[in-house]
């Protein structure tokens, strides 16, 4: 769900100290905008507008006022509640289902968000026909509390250095081995079964020398380990928090 953030300007506004439900509301204006409905307000005398969300036919969801101000929506009952405006009017027209899942999500994004169960039709506590006799209440105001969906949690950054293939790196330490495969499982290559060219820079036993260059053609992590593979084999990088390819 994505709320859109406006950059309306309020004027004196309170902190609401509690937050026990959620009312719902429509513009009573078959289109209108967030600065729309602030600038009504405005004109009403108040501090701005008096919903904390409104939520358009489009299913596009915005701010309105800070969602910790005491609202101005619901004469007597602003103390506690959260205000949602939906973009229509509701005693007459149909309301698109664009719109009608956009206000299940935040109803039901709030109730998790607040812990509370309880929504409320403006007309519930205000002699008034808000939201109107189309506005599909239960629908919206039915949607089970759940608790906000987290994030997916980020790929930790592998921690070491990385590498690259098709770039030429420099063995820091000396004898290192070069295996038939990515870790230490695999088998150690002797001399003879290196390219020509490493075995100038092998000692007898076929590990390699401090210094030498090597070409890496694939690299491969695991867990924190990171192996490159060269033309000879495979040597490991970096390897138990040590560098040992930079
Ligand atoms: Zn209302």
């Amino acid at each position: 769900m994505n709320i859109i953030e406006t950059n309306l300007k309020f004027g004196a506004l309170s902190t609401r100290k509690s937050t026990k439900r959620v009312i719902l509301h429509h513009a009573e204006a078959s289109k209108c905008t967030a600065e729309d409905i602030h600038r009504w307000h405005l004109q009403n005398g108040w501090s701005g507008a008096g919903y904390h969300f409104l939520v358009r036919k489009d299913g596009s969801i915005y701010s309105l006022r800070p969602e910790n101000a005491v609202g101005s929506h619901a004469k007597g009952s602003n103390s506690d509640s959260i205000g949602i405006c939906f973009e229509g009017s509701y005693m007459t027209e149909t309301m698109p289902q664009a719109q009608i899942n956009a206000g299940r999500e935040l109803v039901a994004y709030l109730k998790g968000k607040y812990g509370f169960s309880k929504v409320q039709a403006h007309r519930d506590v205000c002699s008034t026909n808000c939201p109107g006799t189309n506005f599909p209440f239960a629908e919206i105001a039915g949607a089970t509390a759940s608790a906000p969906t987290p994030a997916p949690a980020p790929t930790p950054a592998p921690s070491g250095p990385s590498y690259q293939a098709g770039t030429v790196y420099t063995l820091l330490a000396d004898h290192l081995r070069v295996r038939t495969g990515p870790g230490t499982g695999y088998a150690t290559k002797s001399r003879r079964r290196l390219t020509v060219n490493a075995r100038e820079h092998a000692y007898s036993n076929g590990t390699l020398k401090k210094g030498t260059r090597v070409t890496c053609k694939e690299v491969k992590r695991i867990g924190d380990d990171v192996w490159i593979r060269t033309p000879s084999g495979w040597i490991a990088a970096y390897y138990g928090e040590k560098k040992y390819v930079g």
